[in-house]
């Protein structure tokens, strides 16, 4: 019998990557995404698009509006900071936080995963992009696998060991290019950028789009998406 895994998937580059190593491990993708009050629909289209060309099982939007805090430059009306360089962007945890994001994912993935029947929860975070995001660290997912493994019916009656991936927490943006082009990922559906355009065209210079672009050219590959810049 195959197995099963729930995969976060934002329609970002990362978490296409992470979805295409579940696949490759084995794995029966469950997709889930989430439509969290971010100012553009963009990434849920490309988790869309992103989803159909991985072939997976089933994919869920779940709706949780966090624009009820705000609190963020993704979720309220502030300004996405652009044109920062390297020292810049490591420098304390940036605006486009968004408070408790990764927390409030994994629980969904996690109900998610209980239903399905699944042990294994996949997602792209990654420590090394300068974010300093708290949920991106290790120590947060261990802790998270730990709660999991306590919260869950599954858990408590030893029918399911939960686990939870992060392929890519130790990968720098190049690795993560090559890897997924490895792999098959097809980069042109997926949407990155915190700030695009009213036609969904990326800005090419907020933080993600600047990650984006220099983990591209480290890995001597082509973008093939498109910026305004
Ligand atoms: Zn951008």
């Amino acid at each position: 019998m195959s197995k099963r895994a729930v995969v976060l998937l934002s329609g970002g580059l990362d978490s296409a990557t992470t979805a295409a190593i579940a696949l490759a491990d084995g794995f029966d993708l469950y997709a889930l995404s989430v439509d969290y009050g971010q100012r553009h629909r963009f990434e849920l289209e490309a988790s869309r698009r992103v989803a159909e060309s991985l072939g997976v099982k089933r994919h869920v939007l779940v709706r949780v509006d966090l624009s009820a805090f705000g609190g963020s430059a993704l979720t309220a009306n502030m300004d996405v900071p652009k044109d920062r360089d390297e020292q810049a962007m490591s420098a304390g945890i940036p605006i486009t936080y968004v408070p408790a994001r990764n927390t409030v994912f994994l629980s969904l993935a996690l109900g998610h995963a209980e239903v399905v029947g699944a042990a294994d929860i996949f997602i792209g975070v990654n420590a090394v992009d300068y974010s300093g995001y708290p949920d991106c660290r290790r120590e947060f997912i261990e802790q998270f696998e730990r709660l999991a493994n306590l919260a869950t019916k599954a858990g408590v009656e030893g029918t399911l060991r939960h686990r939870i991936h992060t392929p890519l927490i130790d990968l720098t943006k190049a690795e993560i290019v090559r890897r997924g082009t490895e792999l098959g990922v097809d980069y042109s559906l997926t949407h990155t950028c915190y700030d695009p355009c009213a036609n969904g065209v990326s800005c090419g210079r907020c933080d993600a789009c600047t990650l984006r672009l220099q983990g591209f050219a480290d890995a001597g590959l082509q973008d093939p998406i498109e910026y305004q810049t």
